[in-house]
């Protein structure tokens, strides 16, 4: 697909989408990189600072789930790719709020593929939707076993309920009318520039300002955990060599329980804080589950391996570290997306 050259990257402010978006523009540049996000309290344009000014850099400000908005832009760009990261995506959000995951994870997605389908037609050598998923869309495991990309869907959660329902609309698409998509399911996340609702950053700004961490339940939920970097890497593998129609499952081979994993954090942060051994530790309560809680994720990545030749570069407690360090050596962004003052900063810049 080395011919692609305007390639749509939709939530390139958010989290993931940002190193997404760093990675295609400085590796790329015969790519032109059009970033759409409406910037929600989770996208922040200043986690972008460094490339903005790039000659194949192009943010454009706007709402997916605005149909003819979004069509127009299609009619206008004439985009041969489309990297979709575009969602709401904090579980807890999606208990309290459901519709408006519905509207931004499928209807979203759904006008984005109706865009894709009315400008490419039949001619859609070398296009590709490439959708970006979750492993939260397979439900939970048991003590053993991995998500293949076989297993069946069984979403628990409204998060997981919408992203499950958006893969099944890309999948309808490429069915019905030939569009070339490929998916990727990805286990959790952490690094720079993660909005703290997340447990990580969360934690790490509580230990910092001495604030309670919540752990869930009795701490025994257990998760996955991929470097972002590394992620950002898979999805550049995946967009390049991924077959037509496929799915690709992405994880770390990083299995931990929530409360290990707390707990080195507490024991990273009290070395980096100068603490003694211990002291974060104290801050952690046990807080009432969250409803409809999956046991645990655990993501089976061999056919990414095996096909791509994709492996994680970090270890955990690597990814970890540079995690903390760009949360302590990056305060103001921290205080900034804390505060709310970065909306108002958004507010005045483009409106
Ligand atoms: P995020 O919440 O940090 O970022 C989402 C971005 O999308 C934000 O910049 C936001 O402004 C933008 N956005 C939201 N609604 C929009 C709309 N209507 N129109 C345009 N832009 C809109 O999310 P993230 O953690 O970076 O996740 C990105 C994608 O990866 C999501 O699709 C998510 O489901 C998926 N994913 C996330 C993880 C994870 O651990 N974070 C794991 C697997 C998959």
């Amino acid at each position: 697909k080395t011919s692609t050259k305007k390639i749509l990257i939709t939530g390139g402010a958010g989290f993931i989408g940002s190193h997404v978006v760093r990675r295609f523009v400085n590796n790329y540049p015969e790519y032109e990189i059009y970033n759409l996000d409406v910037l929600t309290y989770a996208g922040n344009l200043e986690n972008l600072t460094d490339i903005e000014q790039a000659a194949n850099y192009h943010f454009l400000k706007g709402d997916i789930c605005e149909r003819s908005y979004i069509t127009d832009l299609f009619e206008t760009y004439k985009f041969d790719a489309v990297i979709h990261l575009a969602a709401e995506s904090h579980v807890d959000r999606s208990i309290t709020d459901p519709f408006a995951f519905v509207e931004t994870n499928v209807m979203g997605t759904l006008n984005l593929l109706y865009a894709a389908k009315q400008i490419w037609g039949t001619d859609t050598n070398e296009k590709l939707f490439y959708h970006i998923s979750t492993d939260e869309v397979y439900g939970t495991l048991g003590e053993t076993g991995l998500f293949t990309e076989e297993t069946a869907y069984d979403p628990n959660s409204p998060y997981s309920a919408s992203k499950a329902s958006s893969d099944h609309f890309v999948r309808a698409f490429g069915e019905t009318y030939n569009i070339p998509y490929v998916i990727s399911n990805c286990s959790n996340n952490y690094g720079a520039n993660q909005f703290p609702e997340k447990l990580i950053p969360l934690f790490i700004n509580n230990i910092i300002n001495n604030k309670p961490l919540p752990v869930y339940g009795d701490g025994n939920y257990t998760r996955d955990w991929l470097y972002v970097v590394d992620h950002a890497v898979a999805i550049d593998l995946i967009f390049h060599k991924g077959k037509n129609k496929e799915t690709y499952n992405i994880g770390g081979f990083n299995e931990w329980k929530n409360i290990d994993l707390v707990k080195l954090l507490c024991k990273q942060m009290d070395a980096k804080l100068s603490r003694e051994e211990g002291t974060s530790e104290q801050l952690i309560t046990f807080v009432k589950d969250r409803p409809g809680h999956d046991l645990r994720y655990a993501i089976d990545a061999s056919k990414l391996n095996k096909e791509l030749g994709w492996k994680p570069s970090v270890t955990f407690e690597e990814g970890l570290e540079k995690t903390i360090d760009w949360y302590l050596n990056n305060e103001d962004w921290l205080k900034n997306v804390t505060s709310g003052a970065y909306q108002q900063y958004y507010e005045k810049q483009y409106k």
